[in-house]
């Protein structure tokens, strides 16, 4: 299959036509179209007037929730929902039931990954067994399975224990891996259910401290710089933490940070109505905070965007707002958020986009072909967004088996239009193919 892309505007500015063939970009720039250029197999035309052209985003941080969790979300319906959100990879967490913590069960995902074909998922291996935070994980094992795992994550709770996380940094460093912590101090966040300022006082709800991250933070930035190893910092959501971020870039500390859309987007005032679809670990935070993670991701203190999509069955969230569970989904929605929250407000450019949501998460993942520019001989994953475009997000819409997205009913800004993953089209005119 040749796709010839007309008149798209690529992250820099400039129009081209772009040719895929074959899995590649075959040119970019003026297509040799109807002038003798030598067309094998069926070809498609798409008009990409008035499109942005990306590579193809990549995800640092996704639940799919497959084995054990396929009533919220699989493998192949998070990998749809991802090309429609315009990423051609995504990692996928490993609080999975069982745990993604042996060889068998990262080489499962990755397999069921494959068959899907919609996006690159990259397991990532558990931390400790069972996510239990007392032993380690079987970590080289997976590195060297086929899943080629180089990202380790106890995700949805903490690495707590510090010699723990000090031994998990030693061991990754042998093999180029990484520490993906989930930075919340257990103790300090014993039935939190809200980001602990005015409004939760006013609401009664039990208050989650923005120390309860930054002490963690703190603490595993010294570690990694004493080890030497390489330590990133999940959905990072207080202007405290980014203060420590920089700082420990600053020493020359090999700290990388992302943060989520909704984190970008919404506070806690979000949270007034007690609707549980705002419920999310770590909380939403107040405006300040909010104000400081634009500023971190925008100055490259937050390297990447992760979207955390946590898919949810109904059930988990339509009830009380105390027994409801954590998470918001958010591969479909990403980019429009973005877009609306960094690039129409001046924050960024679309070059700034390409590095925090594909070369900046494709770097951290060491993902060899995902994240390259857009030019001939590059694998052929690319995103085409219509920044013109205005849609209201309606969850039973969604490529996504869950509903439990934050931005339900609101208007975005932008919309995904095509998606090309190795080549194949796995959106074309809006549409999941
Ligand atoms: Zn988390």
């Amino acid at each position: 299959m040749r796709y010839v892309i007309k008149e798209a505007c690529l992250p820099d500015g400039q129009t081209a036509d772009i040719v895929i063939q074959r899995g590649k970009i075959v040119s970019v720039g003026r297509a040799a179209s109807g002038q003798g250029g030598t067309v094998t197999g069926e070809v498609t035309v798409v008009d990409a007037a008035g499109l942005v052209a990306l590579p193809g985003l990549v995800d640092i941080h996704t639940h799919l929730r497959e084995p054990g969790q396929e009533d919220s979300e699989t493998v192949a319906s998070g990998s749809r929902a991802a090309a429609a959100g315009g990423y051609s990879c995504v990692h996928a967490m490993a609080n999975t039931n069982p745990v993604a913590d042996t060889a068998g069960v990262v080489e499962q995902v990755w397999r069921l990954g494959r068959e899907a074909g919609y996006v690159d998922v990259r397991p990532v291996g558990a931390v400790s067994v069972g996510l239990e935070g007392k032993q380690l994980a079987e970590l080289a094992a997976m590195a060297r399975s086929v899943a080629r795992v180089r990202v380790f994550s106890d995700d949805g709770v903490c690495v707590a224990d510090p010699v723990l996380m000090r031994r998990a940094l030693e061991y990754v460093k042998g093999f180029g891996g990484v520490i993906a912590q989930h930075a919340q101090e257990p103790r300090l966040t014993e039935g939190a259910q809200m980001h602990e300022g005015l409004v939760s006082s006013e609401l009664g709800l039990a208050p989650w401290p923005a120390v309860a991250e930054e002490s963690i933070i703190a603490r595993d930035v010294l570690l990694a710089g004493h080890v030497g190893a390489r330590l990133h910092i999940c959905h990072v959501s207080t202007a405290g933490s980014v203060e420590i971020i920089r700082w420990a870039k600053g020493r020359g500390i090999a700290v990388t940070a992302e943060v989520t859309p909704h984190h970008l987007l919404l506070t806690d005032d979000s949270v007034r109505g007690y609707d549980p679809l705002f419920k999310v670990n770590p909380p939403l935070r107040s405006a300040q905070d909010v104000a400081a993670v634009r500023a971190g991701l925008a100055d490259g203190t937050i390297d990447v965007v992760g979207t955390d999509h946590a898919p949810h069955p109904a059930e988990s969230k339509d009830c009380e707002w105390a027994a409801a569970a954590f998470g918001m989904t958010g591969l479909e929605t990403a980019l429009p958020v973005i877009y609306q929250v960094m690039v129409e407000s001046g924050l960024m450019t679309w070059a700034d986009v390409v590095r925090v949501m594909s070369s900046g998460p494709a770097a951290i993942g060491r993902v060899a072909d995902q994240g390259r520019p857009i030019a001939p001989g590059e694998p052929a994953n690319l995103t085409l967004f219509d920044p013109s475009a205005r849609w209201l997000v309606v969850p039973e819409d969604m490529a996504t088996t869950s509903a439990n997205t934050p931005v339900a009913g609101r208007q975005m800004h932008g919309r995904t239009v095509a998606t090309f993953y190795r080549g194949r089209a796995t959106v074309l005119q809006g549409k999941v193919i």
